[in-house]
């Protein structure tokens, strides 16, 4: 039976709040596996298995994949699409609101994440990822067309600024496909792509926690100056700022949205040893 006839022999009703939009092209699967990367020596941790499409052609690669479903409702769906397999494991919770200890203790080691996601957890799914882990090696997941372009583009808009120059600083990401709205059932109203994150989450020798107060107070009031912004934001003299981006040869009225992550990062290192002399 196909994996579509299973769902539908359930019963099963598609939940918009849980960003239920499958997909059961097994072209598109094969392809998202491929460009994963993904081979036997591989752990991976799928967020939102859904019906379990994905699910089968990770399984079918990889050494192990743990999936976490929120959707109680798909629990005999997926016991009958994923028959069969010996190294698949679903988890019945709420990935976002899982311990990371909890999620880790299903790998020995480093793993990857693979994952056609629900666009509601998307930004905080990354950062959870991004913040409380050094475990994790990839995500190659499945985000909305427009929030991929914006946090693999140098042009810093919105949030994404903070996010992209957050992403950076641990990491590369990159944009491996699109995928128009008409591969998913329901179709969204929006059409996606896929972005792989590689992690190098010591590429820079800074502290991370100063580098992402900097951050975010440089992209905070993007029509202030670098020097406005952190010097109201650290509570120190806008001289003191100006003394950071004269040595590193910076204009002082640079705004945060003209640096690159390296900039920000040299003006991270060099301004918290003059706040915190
Ligand atoms: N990967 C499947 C399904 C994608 S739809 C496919 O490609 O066909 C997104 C899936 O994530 C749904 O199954 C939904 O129930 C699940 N989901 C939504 N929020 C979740 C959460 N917080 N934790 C775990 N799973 C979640």
């Amino acid at each position: 039976m196909s994996e579509k006839s299973v769902l539908e022999q359930n019963n099963f009703k598609f939940n918009k709040k849980f960003g239920q939009n499958f997909i059961f092209d097994k072209n598109l699967l094969n392809a998202i596996i491929n460009d994963s990367g993904i081979t036997k020596d591989d752990d991976v941790l799928e967020i939102g298995p859904g019906a379990g499409t994905l699910t089968r052609v990770i399984a079918e690669k990889a050494k192990k994949v743990v999936s976490y479903e929120i959707d109680t409702s798909l629990e005999p769906i997926l016991k009958e699409n994923l028959k069969g397999l010996s190294n698949s494991k679903i988890v019945f919770a709420d990935a976002l609101k899982t311990d990371i200890a909890e999620i880790e203790k299903h790998f020995d080691g480093n793993y990857h994440i693979v994952a056609n996601l629900p666009y509601y957890i998307t930004t905080p799914l990354i950062f959870k990822f991004v913040k409380q882990t050094k475990r994790v090696v990839s995500m190659c997941i499945m985000v909305q067309k427009e929030v991929g372009e914006r946090l693999t583009s140098s042009n810093k808009q919105g949030d994404y600024g903070t996010i992209s120059a957050i992403l950076d600083f641990y990491g590369k990401v990159k944009i491996l496909r699109q995928v128009p709205r008409h591969m998913f059932t329901p179709a969204p109203n929006v059409d996606s792509c896929i972005i792989q994150i590689t992690f190098a989450k010591d590429k820079y020798d800074c502290n991370a926690e100063m580098y992402e107060k900097v951050v975010r107070s440089a992209f905070g009031n993007r029509r202030k100056t670098l020097a406005n912004n952190l010097s109201k934001d650290f509570s120190c003299s806008k001289d003191l700022v100006y003394e950071t981006l004269i040595e590193l040869g910076f204009d002082q009225n640079v705004r945060g949205d003209a640096l690159s992550t390296d900039d920000l990062v040299k003006i991270t290192k060099n301004f918290d040893k003059k706040i915190n002399k």
